[in-house]
């Protein structure tokens, strides 16, 4: 295990009714408030509403940001940063799912920046001095609530970039498993999908010693296996809804790649490469891509640690390492279908046409993955494997 610092900021308000704090925690930071939303489903959830009320009560001035959209673009951005310096706004709330929350952190670090913001994602700048944010989480999925990274797109080169900052990380959220009752079919099995993904990203890693950290991984992976498929069939479970939402902030708050020099990501970026091009919901492409991915890396050095999770999580029973390697990545792909998420790209329409720019893409600042290093060759042969 290396050495390593672990801190997260985040205030978490976990449960029924948690909103109703909010008023003091943003006056902690802020009196001018920035306040970020996406279609409209906290609308019909009367999330709005209650957000409203919590911010007259407590005099705060609010101005409002809708309309940002699922792979948050770099123009609400834009547009977020505007408002921000024309109100002379001090603090951000970002309600939504992962994509305000992003757009929401962009714009944190976008006001007190004198370029574009878009130079965060493509590494010509670094955040400093971003506004505070805090969060009201409405959909289980990034642990874009409790991390410092956001995933921007820009719809003009379409390209995907993620950027990330421990500054970013918001001051509090506020996490109701009521809110997430809305969700549907499709966006509960993605944001499932999407913090299993995020747990093999940090266990498929280098790093020898770290048995607590891939536990808890396996944990959090066995959480997702049971209530899944029950969130799916009962919406309004609340101890699934309940699970599945600290899971989500769990699976990627930095816990699991502790002793670790970084995780994977490799599967990650291509699917940013995907989604920037096809708009393809972020836990779909990843549902498509992670176990293709699994096979591609998989190897008699790589099998022992594929062999663990098949059977700590899959209750795969071979000695043979190679062989419960496959079985436990065959599990995941089955896994990923019952929830009803595509298994290949031609399921989603999406052709070869684009797989060459797609490699050349996720590999602009270099090779990716460190339990595998990848090029660009390497993705297009996923990408067509994944077809
Ligand atoms: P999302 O894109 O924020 O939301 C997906 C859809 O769900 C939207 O149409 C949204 O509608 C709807 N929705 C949200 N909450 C709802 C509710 N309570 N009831 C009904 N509908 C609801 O989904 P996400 O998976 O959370 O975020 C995906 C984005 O995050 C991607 O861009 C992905 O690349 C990125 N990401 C970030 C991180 C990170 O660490 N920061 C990690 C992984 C992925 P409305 O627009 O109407 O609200
Ligand atoms: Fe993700």
């Amino acid at each position: 295990m290396k050495n390593f610092n672990f801190h997260t900021p985040t205030k978490i308000l976990f449960g029924k009714n948690k909103v109703s704090e909010i008023g003091p925690e943003i006056k902690q930071f802020g009196s001018r408030v920035l306040l970020v939303y996406g279609g409209g489903s906290v609308k019909k959830i009367g999330l709005y509403d209650q957000v409203v009320e919590q911010l007259r009560n407590h005099n705060l001035f609010f101005v409002e940001l809708s309309g940002v959209q699922p792979n948050p673009r770099i123009t609400s951005v834009r547009e977020g940063v505007r408002l921000c310096r024309e109100h002379k706004l001090d603090f951000i709330l970002a309600m939504g799912g992962g994509s305000v929350i992003d757009a929401s952190k962009a714009i944190a670090a976008g006001v007190n920046y004198q370029g574009d913001p878009w130079d965060f994602p493509m590494r010509k700048a670094r955040v400093e001095n971003p506004l505070p944010i805090g969060t009201i989480l409405t959909l289980a999925a990034t642990g874009s609530e409790m991390n410092g990274n956001a995933v921007i797109t820009n719809e003009e080169t379409q390209e995907k970039r993620g950027m990330a900052s421990d500054l970013l990380k918001p001051k509090f959220s506020v996490l109701d498993p009521v809110y997430t009752f809305s969700v549907n079919r499709y966006h509960t099995a993605a944001g499932t999908v999407d913090m299993m993904s995020h747990l093999f990203e940090n266990y498929f890693a280098p790093g020898e010693g770290t048995f607590v950290q891939d536990s808890i991984a396996e944990a959090i992976l066995k959480t997702c296996i049971k209530y899944g498929p029950i969130a799916l069939e009962e919406p309004e479970n609340y101890e699934a809804r309940a699970n599945l939402l600290w899971a989500g902030s769990l699976a990627l708050n930095g816990l699991t790649v502790t002793g670790k020099l970084m995780g994977d990501w490799a599967t990650h970026a291509i699917e940013h490469e995907v989604s920037a091009i096809y708009d393809l919901t972020h836990g779909a492409g990843l549902a498509i891509i992670h176990p293709v991915w699994m096979k591609y890396v998989l190897n008699e050095k790589t099998a022992p640690k594929f062999a663990r999770m098949a059977r700590n999580v899959w209750n795969v029973d071979d000695p043979n390492d190679l062989s419960a390697a496959e079985k436990g990545i065959d599990a995941i792909r089955k896994f990923f279908s019952s929830l009803g998420m595509p298994a290949t790209l031609s399921e989603v329409n999406i052709p070869d046409e684009h797989f060459e720019e797609m490699g050349q893409k996720a590999c602009v600042f270099g090779p990716i993955g460190t339990f595998k290093r990848l090029n660009a060759d390497d993705v297009v042969a996923i990408l067509k494997k994944a077809i």
